[in-house]
């Protein structure tokens, strides 16, 4: 037995080496990515269907490695969740995304809302509402022109603690969005007790818009959920026109897309609110 098990182990231990050292690899990486800056966030614009104007913008993660390539959130997010860096990601997303928000609406006078990301496992760090406080006072951004979005699954194994945090965040004026709305297993009565300001539809809903014709009801449905319940309704992944028709006559306020705008850098970005400045 002892001799099968010494056998069992050298063939697997290789691969479990491999599996370790990319692991490091990639942590190390992303560490240094973080520490040298040169991650990045591109902006994507919110748009106000009352008016047709941007209103706003959800800062996103970019991450080029030389070796990695572009390396998609999607995949890097969950890793650094896993090794513990997603706590220093998020401070620092937040940090980046309020003093460029505030620079823009400086320049331009402008009012425009940044969307910042954060993980659940982040917003339940102990002394989170003291950064945010701190990150606000350190970038002078106004507190009512700040966004957290939290995925659904957030509120899959919430605490008192977690709503607390949240109520304290609101009270310091930002604004909480449920993001992924329609994708994780909460039942409505999380909803209920979750004191949110937003739903954002997932692009999964909005994508089934057309040509499915359930797909009109399910979305209806949604954002008169949401509007029963008080909450202003953000309808993520917008790509075509026939989507935006129905999103508009079913009352949505608020749309973001590649109908309207992919995520821009900075300084696409800067054009894009430049161009609708001037004309
Ligand atoms: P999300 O928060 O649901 O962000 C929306 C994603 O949909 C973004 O992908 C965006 O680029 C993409 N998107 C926007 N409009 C369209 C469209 O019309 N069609 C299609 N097909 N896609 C569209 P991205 O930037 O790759 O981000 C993926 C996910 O990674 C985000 O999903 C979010 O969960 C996570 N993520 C990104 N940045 C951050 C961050 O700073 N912090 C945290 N914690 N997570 C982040
Ligand atoms: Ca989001
Ligand atoms: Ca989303
Ligand atoms: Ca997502």
């Amino acid at each position: 037995a002892k001799s099968t098990r010494g056998n069992q182990y050298r063939l697997y231990r290789p691969n479990m080496e491999e599996a370790n050292d990319k692991w490091l690899l990639l942590e190390t990486k992303l560490h240094q990515a973080l520490k040298k800056d040169i991650l990045e966030l591109h902006y994507q614009p919110k748009i106000d269907l009352k008016t047709d104007k941007v209103i706003g913008m959800e800062a996103l993660l970019r991450w080029y490695d030389p070796e990695l390539g572009q390396m998609p959130p999607d995949r890097f997010i969950p890793f650094a969740e896993e090794c513990g860096l997603i706590n220093d990601i998020g401070v620092w997303v937040l940090r980046k995304a309020s003093a460029q928000a505030r620079a823009w609406n400086e320049s331009y006078h402008l009012n425009l809302r940044v969307a910042v990301n954060i993980s659940p496992i982040h917003i339940s760090t102990t002394g989170f509402v003291d950064m945010v406080r701190d990150v606000i006072a350190e970038t002078g951004i106004n507190p009512h022109l700040l966004e957290i979005e939290i995925t659904e699954m957030s509120m899959l194994d919430y605490t008192e603690d977690l709503i607390d945090t949240i109520k304290q965040l609101r009270a310091l004026g930002i604004t909480i969005s449920l993001d992924d709305f329609g994708t994780g297993y909460s039942s409505l009565n999380y909803l209920k007790k979750f004191p949110v300001d937003v739903l954002k539809i997932d692009r999964a809903f909005v994508r089934d818009i057309v040509p499915e014709k359930s797909g009109i009801a399910m979305i209806s449905a949604m954002i008169s959920l949401a509007h029963a319940l008080n909450l202003e309704v953000v309808a993520e992944g917008v790509e075509e026109e026939a989507e935006l028709k129905v999103l508009r006559e079913q009352g949505c306020e608020y749309v973001q897309g590649y109908y309207f705008s992919k995520p821009l850098s900075v300084e696409d970005f800067t054009k894009l609110i430049d161009e609708s400045v001037s004309v």
